[in-house]
């Protein structure tokens, strides 16, 4: 039975977040700006949900003014690869180790602390930096960034599908781990470029309950308005808010990254097979915003397949 974590959830209230944020002029944030600045400047743009993730640098958001938004506190794990520890309230391990345990250390605390771990960039610096040992022996992380702003521009040659290598490698072999967008704010040039659209009340207990259940999608600009499953057939329909096109490419992608389909007019539609194991929707603009749906996913396959 093919599982959707949107199925009659889009009338619901929405979230618009990044987790994914460096700021603040201190030792080790590799930030820029004044976290009061930063704040600012992404509830001026409409977010309502935010964590500060500097680098091995656990931020309390009771130390600065919040303006209103939801902060959530959180850190991210910083050695030869990353992982947003969102919710956390330690961090328990020792900078210096830089082994592969250390990073799952980090993900279990998290996790273990009622929080929601994220790899980060598994495709930066290069091209399956983060590899398919290290995703076979690593676990404890329930997210997976699948565009982050600041970094894709360096896979960009290999195209946006480059940047999700890494999930669908972990779906395809039975791991159910959902896709997150990240601004990976450093500069101004990363605000509001990718986000997340979380079903949930604004409270971090609710964001991170619903991030856990993959009640969400990402988006570079364009609106989710439907995803739905009736009886074998997957429609999607999305709407640019920035612009009048109303003409969009869906990929279908399913196990391994396969394309299934692709469709180009208003709203698409996939007759699931049931042999796919997962499928995704990848939906693209002509003014180049995307939108990344969470895969829609069949309860045998991954209970047959978890590795
Ligand atoms: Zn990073
Ligand atoms: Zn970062």
């Amino acid at each position: 039975m093919f599982v959707n974590t949107l199925q009659n959830k889009l009338r619901g209230p929405c979230q618009r977040s990044n987790f994914h944020i460096h700021a603040g002029t201190g030792p080790g944030t590799c930030g820029a700006y004044a976290i009061d600045d930063v704040i600012s400047n992404y509830k001026a743009v409409g977010y309502t949900c935010l964590c500060l993730s500097n680098h091995n640098l656990l931020t309390d958001p009771a130390t600065f003014d919040n303006r209103g938004l939801n902060m959530i506190p959180g850190y991210e794990y910083t050695s030869d690869k990353h992982l947003v520890c969102l919710g956390a309230k330690t961090m328990a391990f020792d900078p210096a180790d830089t082994s592969d345990e250390a990073l799952q250390k980090a993900a279990e605390t998290c996790v273990s602390e009622g929080g929601f771990a994220i790899l980060c960039h598994p495709h930066w610096p290069e091209e399956w930096h983060t590899g398919r040992e290290f995703l076979d022996r690593t676990f404890g992380f329930e997210g997976i960034e699948v565009f982050n702003a600041a970094t894709d521009r360096d896979v960009g040659a290999k195209g946006r599908t480059a940047c999700m290598n890494a999930q669908d490698y972990l779906l395809s072999r039975g791991r159910l781990v959902w896709g997150v967008g990240s601004d990976d704010f450093h500069r101004w040039w990363h605000l509001a470029a990718g986000w997340n659209m979380i079903y949930a009340d604004n409270t971090p207990e609710a964001i991170i309950k619903a991030l856990k259940a993959g009640e969400f999608y990402v988006s570079s600009g364009l609106r989710l308005m439907d995803l739905s499953i009736i009886e074998d057939r997957l429609h999607v329909e999305v709407c640019n808010p920035s612009g009048y096109v109303d003409e969009y490419r869906y990929r279908f992608v399913g196990r391994h990254g396969r394309l299934l389909k692709t469709v180009e007019s208003a709203s698409a539609d996939y007759m699931l097979c049931g042999d796919e194991g997962y499928v995704r929707v990848e939906v693209y603009c002509p003014g180049g915003n995307v939108l990344l749906t969470q895969p829609v996913y069949d309860t045998e396959f991954f209970k047959e397949n978890n590795k």
